[in-house]
């Protein structure tokens, strides 16, 4: 998909790249930030946006900077190009911005799960257990509020949507079930 070099993303559209990025390097972002984003990504695809802002966050701790994102399209638009049986559809893109256009509506923090969808596997194995901090059945998301046992608030690891204290009892109940000790 090519998009003429002037053409701007929407201003709700860098909002939620922002958001995205945030969920990262926990910045606080204003309408100067979505300005200077949307003048510095003129001509980019939102898709490709996100696509950049995706695998940055893999492979940088640095802050998500414009030209980092520019760059990382570059690169993937080579990558494309020298794989052509590679280059995914254009359903198969409106499937994906569909995807992450329902995740933003959604709220901040699923767009998080989106982002995390490669551990789903720990998430599966978290849900696996009763939630010890927020007191969430099996196979029941976390509540947001949670408390240690000795009564300190936990936060949910928005990685995987689980409090660290069901992630342990998950991790603990697999290793009795593996390595079960002789009666
Ligand atoms: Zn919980």
């Amino acid at each position: 998909m090519t998009v003429p070099a002037n053409e701007l993303i929407p201003r709700g559209d860098i909002a939620r790249l922002l958001a995205l990025a945030s969920a990262y390097d926990q910045r606080t972002i204003g309408l100067a930030d979505v300005m200077a984003w949307q003048e510095a990504l003129a001509g980019c695809d939102k898709v490709e946006v996100e696509a950049a802002i995706l695998a940055l966050s893999k492979n940088s701790t640095q802050r998500i900077t414009p030209p980092m994102i520019l760059d990382s399209i570059r690169k993937a638009r080579q990558a494309k190009a020298n794989r052509p049986g590679a280059r995914p559809t254009e359903q198969q893109r409106a499937a994906e911005c569909a995807r992450h256009t329902a995740a933003g509506k959604r709220g901040i923090e699923l767009v998080y799960q989106q982002m995390n969808w490669h551990r789903s596997e720990d998430r599966n194995t978290a849900l696996n257990v009763a939630c010890p901090a927020c007191g969430a059945a099996p196979n029941v998301r976390c509540r947001r509020k949670g408390r240690t046992p000795a009564g300190r608030e936990e936060h949910r690891d928005l990685r995987i949507h689980a409090h660290p204290s069901r992630i342990e009892a998950a991790h603990r109940a697999t290793k009795s079930s593996n390595h079960e000790v002789p009666a």
